[in-house]
């Protein structure tokens, strides 16, 4: 790796069963009945799991999010050595710009700035009115998460809710401003993903023919590989990024900044998750909700491609002829925006666009 070019662009999309950047983290499935967190969703009357990110069921009931989100808020995590690596990129300079669809805000955790990164599907690092569009501030936002309860603009009482793209809401306007990046890089890393969800996974595309580009995955995906130059790290991302770093002479000083991610906070954060999980004299009625939801959730599939529908024509009508900025309203791969307007996925319907780490393990 010594051709490790002053400018380069990692992304870091979205990983495939546990292959990325965050399930090392600790960052939960949703749909695990082992966290309990899907069984206490089901308690919240969704018609369907993923109606927790429906912008139209949000408006209509923003609990199950604040439920979901209070447990996967910023802080209660650690960055992984992968996000350090990041930040190790950008401490040296080397770093252009880092596209993530991860929502987790790990990489800032790990002190990669704001301005260096572009959340492809947004994060709760913002939050606003879903009507005016007003910002929240943060700290009220941080109590309202906590409380589970769903905050109102302060300017048009409207719901508030952090800068997250949900289904049937277009990708941030910082995606499409830096989306041609690429092009001007000297270096590009991949890192977790299953290169499926456009139009980010077409961002290795724009990188010139002559500039090499770096996959760091638990597998072969896209068309990474298919170029002279392509270099193909195969394995966990964490293990394979350190041993990038060592071919850099960089482990040393990867393992120092990784170390300085462990303050007492998040130690205490995680007493406090013990704490939560402790209404186990529940456990019992969250088994049997979670059986329960495992079997709604096959007969909610009907229902799920008529909602579907339903914001399929919401969106075509708020699109009109813009054919890219929806995508980030369908699931993963082959759809797009057809001329009818969204062509949403139904089969294995999942988070992956949103919540990349929260990859559907339901059997
Ligand atoms: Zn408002």
């Amino acid at each position: 790796m010594s051709y490790l070019a002053l400018r380069c662009t990692s992304t870091n999309f979205s990983p495939k069963s546990g292959a990325g950047i965050s399930t090392s983290a600790g960052i939960p499935d949703f749909r695990s009945p082992e966290t309990g967190l899907y069984a206490n969703l089901a308690r919240l009357n969704l018609p369907h799991a993923e109606a927790v990110f429906d912008i139209s069921f949000f408006r209509q009931n923003p609990f199950p999010f604040y439920t979901l989100a209070n447990e996967l808020y910023p802080g209660k995590y650690r960055p992984t050595i992968t996000h350090s690596f990041i930040y190790l990129l950008h401490k040296k300079s080397f770093l252009l710009k880092h596209f993530t669809q991860n929502i987790d805000c790990l990489d800032r955790e790990a002190g990669v700035p704001d301005d260096m990164i572009i959340e492809a599907h947004g994060s709760f690092a913002k939050q606003g009115c879903i009507d005016c569009q007003a910002p929240y501030p943060d700290d009220l936002m941080h109590q309202a998460i906590e409380h589970k309860d769903p905050p109102h603009c302060q300017k048009c009482d409207g719901l508030v809710k952090p800068a997250i793209v949900f289904f049937g809401e277009a990708l941030p306007a910082a995606f499409h401003a830096n989306r041609d990046l690429p092009r001007q890089a000297d270096l590009c890393i991949v890192i977790g993903t299953s290169l499926t969800v456009q139009p980010f996974a077409s961002l290795p595309s724009f990188v010139p023919e002559e500039v090499p580009r770096v996959l760091i995955n638990l597998e072969q995906v896209g068309g990474l590989g298919s170029r002279p130059d392509d270099v193909l790290l195969l394995g966990d991302c964490d293990g394979q990024v350190k041993k990038l770093a060592e071919a850099c002479g960089w482990l040393e000083e990867l393992e120092e900044l990784w170390r300085k991610t462990a303050p007492r906070e998040v130690k205490e954060l995680g007493k406090e998750k013990k704490v939560q999980t402790k209404e186990e004299s529940m456990e019992e009625e969250i088994e049997k909700l979670t059986r329960e939801v495992g079997t709604s959730l096959n007969l909610a599939k009907e229902h799920d491609v008529a909602t579907r529908k339903e914001l399929e024509k919401e969106a075509g009508r708020h699109l009109g002829g813009e054919t890219e900025k929806a995508v980030s309203t369908d699931g993963p791969a082959q759809s797009g925006i057809s001329e009818k307007g969204l062509s949403m996925k139904s089969e294995d319907d999942d988070l992956e666009h949103v919540f990349p780490h929260l990859k559907s393990n339901l059997s």
